[in-house]
């Protein structure tokens, strides 16, 4: 039984709503590895149009679209140039190397946010005893960044730098409608600097499953190989793409509640003495906070409000991330608040 009354956890935590699942019910449906399946290639084609690409594919997550993004365009040995913070650094089950054979160049950015000098200090001289460095790869909003937005212009300059040294520049959009809605700048503004660059439709999209890369017809062409390689490629997926259909239609503009729901608890915990975080970093649907200063450690915090029935992860032994999505409410992240307050005055 589900105790949980409020989960904070992540925003893969929320389901797909009671409409959501009443319009995947009508979807219509085909093969999906044979280009058959027409609520798959609407959906393709409406993340091609909003990303201003010429071609899409679904996958079932946003990993294989990073690592298909790698695989396309990256040899083994070649290098792969990422913020430290970075997904695919920590979270893909060490993919761009099991997978495409790449080595990864982290990045010392500031919130997941680097800046051109970097990247070209870290770009490789020509060379048979150097990697080659080939792809570029940048994550808007950061997810270990804080949830972060990057600034339009800094993008612009740092793939300016990658291009120009002949690399590949890659977008993990695992949350850019976040920092569409936050910014007020257009998707494919976001995208335009980038060769391939995908959206997840699990995060605060709300969909249940699945994400889609786009880019050039080559590269999507592709990236179909290796979407078959990996065991991507799917049958009657039109009845999980209508659920990213539905998401886009209905659940982009909302994530402004979100943002000003995590706005909410960031400012609350900002005046619990014990807890501290930078404000400066709540950009969009995530708060990350340190508990150091309260005596109990992060596990520690985590455990007492989920047996209070409100789940925080925990990033390591001091630092929680907590992060709003389509179930949790203004009374919810209200809630999280005041049993943090009480459990760390106590
Ligand atoms: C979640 C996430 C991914 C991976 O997406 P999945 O659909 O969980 O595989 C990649 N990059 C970032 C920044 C993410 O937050």
């Amino acid at each position: 039984m589900n105790q949980l009354r409020v989960d904070l956890y992540s925003d893969t935590q929320s389901r797909p709503t009671e409409k959501m699942r009443r319009f995947m019910l009508d979807a219509e449906v085909g093969d999906e590895q044979r280009g058959e399946d027409p609520s798959v290639n609407r959906l393709c084609k409406m993340v091609a149009d909003l990303l201003g690409k010429e071609d899409a594919v679904f996958l079932p997550s946003g990993t294989m679209c990073n690592e298909i993004a790698y695989r396309v365009k990256c040899e083994p040995g070649d290098e792969i140039i990422v913020d430290k913070t970075g997904h695919a650094l920590h979270f893909e089950s060490g993919g761009p190397a099991g997978l495409s054979g790449v080595m990864t160049r982290p990045l010392d950015g500031v919130r997941g946010i680097f800046n051109a000098d970097q990247v070209k200090a870290a770009i490789r001289s020509t060379g048979r005893h150097y990697p080659i460095s080939r792809l570029l790869s940048v994550e808007n909003t950061s997810n270990l960044g804080g949830g972060t937005v990057w600034p339009l212009e800094r993008l612009r300059e740092v793939t300016a730098v990658a291009k120009n040294a002949g690399l590949h520049a890659h977008l993990d959009g695992a949350r850019l409608m976040n920092a569409v809605v936050a910014s007020g700048i257009p998707a494919r503004e976001f995208a335009a600097p980038f060769d391939s660059a995908w959206i997840c439709l699990t995060k605060g999209l709300g969909a249940p499953v699945g994400a889609v890369l786009a880019g050039s017809a080559d590269f999507i062409d592709r990236a179909w190989r290796f979407k078959h390689q990996f065991g991507g490629a799917m049958r009657q997926a039109g009845l999980i793409a209508a659920a990213g259909i539905y998401a886009l239609e209905n659940h982009v503009e909302r994530l402004a509640e979100d943002h000003a729901n995590a706005r909410h608890f960031a400012e609350a915990i900002a005046e619990i003495p014990g807890l501290s975080l930078d404000l400066d970093s709540v950009q969009t649907n995530m708060v990350y906070f340190d508990t150091s200063g309260s005596g109990l450690s992060a596990p520690q915090v985590g455990e007492r409000l989920l047996a209070q029935g409100v789940r925080i992860g925990n990033i390591n032994d001091t630092l929680m991330r907590a992060v709003t999505h389509i179930d949790v409410d203004r009374a919810g992240v209200e809630e999280a608040a005041r049993l943090l307050r009480e459990m760390v005055q106590s």
